[in-house]
């Protein structure tokens, strides 16, 4: 059977021209996606777990739904301050429910914004988002820049349907005539098909970001012959580049948010674009990672006013980054139970956060054995969205995006999970 129009459930792009063919409950083929697309939707209906997975004197052992269910709606309840931590690549829906049963529990809810793009939400927060949509930097951008970040491995059609290899519509002749400056700390691909590429050195974004604002103001008498291994010439010729484009649009990636001056770096960047929009037309958009944590934060944000990292401890929305983050509460040992939805911090985080979550009772809501599956008692499998599972995610300009279901493999929806935990919680807190 051949789906059309079918949306990629893998990074922010949401690309939603997908053909899938299926053959009874196997994907047979996949086009128009990328490698990364194409990988996922090919292999996620094939190594699943098959049921829920429980500890028992250090042993697996299947369980029932029911039974996952029940232990985790007990652990949750038990605990003074438990930590809900995941939700990127889940429907919003989902993310709903995990915020109310948060609410409920006085616990901590958090995505993992807090290890990618949360320093570009703070500086957001500060001086707001000159964004736009992916359509409007398709159809209208004649200059693009990628600064702290690869698309071309990690969003792999970005570029092809939004940017350098995209037709415009309001472009004659934008497949010759797009400009494109890569701003990073080494030359990747995407680097050597640049018009201007401009290599920074580690930790010197910031002071790039600062000059660039000098010039782009009439101050270049202030910038010196280098900034962070860019010459001044060059910053001049950039600067001259972003001035003269009728509509630039600047991408950034945790090339920026992470690395030293963080939020200020985007904050910097933000600034820089407001400078330019007093000659022409610019936007800034962060590049997602997961093709729904926008989504949490536009859930997040519009359930309790903060957009990650939300702690119901005192009884009222509270966000503090830097202490309500997962990382720090774990760290600190400050949860005393855990549910991880759709994610995988066994991968990513420190060490300290990982030994604490094995001597707390935690629960894993994930299709598939992953990295964190060793560290919790508890597995709860579930249907992947976008293949066996439809919902609403948000791509990374914001815009929300049905995504579709094209199979039945008999496994219930994030949505439907979380769900039911929160009616056990809800009939105990509630009754
Ligand atoms: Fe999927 Fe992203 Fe590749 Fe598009 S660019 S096909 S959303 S992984």
């Amino acid at each position: 059977m051949i789906h059309e129009d079918m949306i990629c459930p893998f990074c922010g792009c949401l690309c939603d021209d997908l053909v899938i063919e299926t053959e009874g409950t196997e994907v047979v083929r996949v086009d128009n996606a990328c490698t990364l697309g194409s990988h996922k939707l090919m292999n996620a209906g094939k190594h699943r777990l098959k049921a829920p997975i429980m500890r028992d004197s250090g042993r697996w052992r299947d369980a029932t739904y029911e039974e996952a269910i029940e232990y985790t709606a007990g652990i949750l309840l038990d605990a003074d301050r438990p930590l809900l931590y995941g939700w990127s690549s889940t429907q919003g829906e989902a993310q709903g429910a995990g915020v109310s049963m948060a609410e409920l529990l006085g616990g901590v809810i958090d995505s993992t914004t807090s290890v990618c793009h949360g320093p570009s939400i703070l500086a957001i927060q500060e001086v707001g988002h000159p964004g736009c949509t992916l359509g409007q930097v398709k159809n209208r951008a004649d200059l693009i820049v990628y600064w702290g970040c690869n698309p071309t491995e990690a969003h792999p059609r970005h570029m092809s349907r939004y940017t350098t290899y995209a037709d415009g519509y309001f472009l004659e002749n934008a497949f010759r005539d797009r400009k494109l400056i890569i701003v990073d700390v080494r030359k990747t691909e995407t680097g050597s098909i640049a018009d201007e590429f401009i290599q920074v050195k580690p930790g010197g974004d910031y002071a790039v970001l600062s000059a660039l604002r000098a010039i782009v103001r009439g101050r270049e008498d202030v910038v010196p012959p280098t900034v962070a291994g860019v010459t001044k010439e060059q910053l001049l010729r950039v600067a001259a580049l972003c001035k003269e484009a009728k509509f630039g649009a600047l991408f950034f990636g945790v090339g920026l948010t992470m690395s030293p001056g963080k939020y200020k770096n985007v904050r910097n960047a933000i600034e820089l674009v407001d400078e330019l929009n007093r000659y022409t037309k610019f936007t800034l958009t962060p590049l997602r990672g997961h093709y729904n944590v926008y989504g949490s934060n536009e859930v997040f944000t519009w359930m309790t006013g903060y957009p990650y990292a939300v702690d119901f401890s005192r009884q009222i929305a509270f966000y503090n980054p830097g202490e309500t983050t997962a990382v720090d509460i774990l760290a600190r040992k400050e949860c005393d139970a855990a549910l991880i939805v759709a994610s995988d911090p066994g991968a990513h985080f420190p060490k300290k956060c990982l030994e604490h979550l094995t001597d707390i009772p935690t629960v894993l809501i994930d299709p598939m054995h992953t990295m964190t599956t060793p560290l919790v008692r508890c597995q709860i499998p579930t249907a992947v969205t976008g293949m066996d599972a439809a919902g609403t995610a948000y791509r990374m300009d914001g815009v929300p995006i049905h995504v579709k279901k094209f199979l039945d493999l008999g496994y219930p929806s994030d949505t439907e999970i979380i769900t039911k935990i929160f009616e056990k919680v809800t009939e105990v807190r509630h009754p």
